[in-house]
């Protein structure tokens, strides 16, 4: 009997489509599934879960004081308490900035395997596909133990409902600080009502064709009218136009949207490694010959700076 725990995110009381995602991709799999959850708001989203297939919503139950509720250790220890009670076998959870930020610690204090940045996980066999070096291969791994850990791409499955009868459970855990972890402070960022990266359904992304950050708002501009999240090459980081929010890629933010649109950038390798999952990639680049043009869907030839303003013109 697999059951199966899965770390829900939420985002202003709703759960992050992600998470429903990641439900959808467990169910295949699993014989009975458990939502954890750690934020308020259980009474909105029980019938939500539910309607997905989450069998047992689990709330556990995290002092209101913003220093506990978010100290990492303390969240990743009342996962941990909550996998012992309820007798989970494997615990999955999105790698989103959240999940990288817990998983690793929970897998720690199980002892048990982790693998991250899944693009899919049979819990029958206990295989996880996932990207290595950067992206060029796709490794089947599969894990032993009696409880495993797996963290899987943002958007790598889509949302599918699955009604079943669920039943809710709360768990007063162990709110214990750590002396060697204290939260000093938590930043939401400057999101600007901007959509984030890994949740975006399209995303639109520039490079150094942009030439300087002032040029950059055409990306903004045209993610507005398109309803997409704005992403960027490294280089467009390194060179201060976007914060490192935005970076796509190896060292930045895993993304799997339904289009990507790539304006003026090559297509690194490093950069693939970010957002070679898109199930469509459209790119707008003036030299026919840089990789993402042979790594594309669709390929426009030409100068971004005609091609961006006609687009929100139309749009
Ligand atoms: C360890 C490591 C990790 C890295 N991690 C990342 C990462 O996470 N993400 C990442 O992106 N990179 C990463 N990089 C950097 C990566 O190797 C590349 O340097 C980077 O991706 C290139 O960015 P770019 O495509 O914007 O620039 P370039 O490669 O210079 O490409 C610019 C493109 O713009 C086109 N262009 C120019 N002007 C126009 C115009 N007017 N209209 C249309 N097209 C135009 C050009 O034809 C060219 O193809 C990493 C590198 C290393 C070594």
């Amino acid at each position: 009997m697999k059951q199966a725990g899965i770390l829900i995110e939420m985002d202003n009381g709703r759960v992050k489509e992600t998470s429903l995602g990641l439900i959808t991709l467990a169910a295949k799999t699993a014989d009975s599934l458990t939502a954890l959850v750690l934020d308020e708001g259980m009474d909105e989203i029980a019938d939500h879960l539910a309607a997905y297939g989450v069998h047992t919503i689990a709330h556990l139950d995290l002092p209101e004081d913003p220093a506990i509720r978010w100290n990492p250790a303390v969240r990743s220890a009342a996962v941990v308490q909550a996998a012992r009670e309820l007798e989970l076998g494997r615990i999955l959870g999105v790698s989103s900035p959240e999940g990288k930020d817990l998983l690793p610690r929970v897998a720690a204090r199980l002892d048990a395997p982790l693998v991250m940045d899944c693009v899919d996980v049979d819990l029958k066999t206990d295989i996880a596909g996932t990207s290595q070096y950067s992206g060029k291969v796709m490794a089947q791994i599969q894990v032993t133990g009696e409880i495993q850990v797996f963290g899987v791409r943002p958007n790598a499955c889509p949302p599918e409902s699955a009604p079943v009868q669920a039943r809710t459970v709360a768990m007063s855990v162990d709110a214990a600080v750590p002396e060697n972890i204290v939260l000093l402070s938590r930043d939401e960022g400057d999101s600007d009502g901007r959509q984030s990266l890994t949740e975006a359904d399209i995303i639109i992304a520039g490079g150094r064709g942009l030439k300087n950050k002032e040029n950059f708002s055409l990306i903004f501009d045209c993610a507005k009218k398109l309803n997409a999240a704005p992403g960027a090459s490294r280089v467009a980081v390194d060179e201060g136009w976007v914060s490192y929010a935005f970076q796509v890629g190896q060292t930045g933010e895993k993304v799997s949207p339904q289009v990507y649109i790539a304006c003026g950038l090559s297509g690194s390798i490093q950069h693939f490694a970010g957002m070679k999952t898109a199930k469509m990639i459209i790119a707008v680049n003036m030299d026919d010959n840089a990789a993402i043009m042979a790594n594309c869907d669709y390929r426009v030839q030409g100068d971004l700076f005609e091609i961006l303003p006609e687009m929100i013109k139309q749009l």
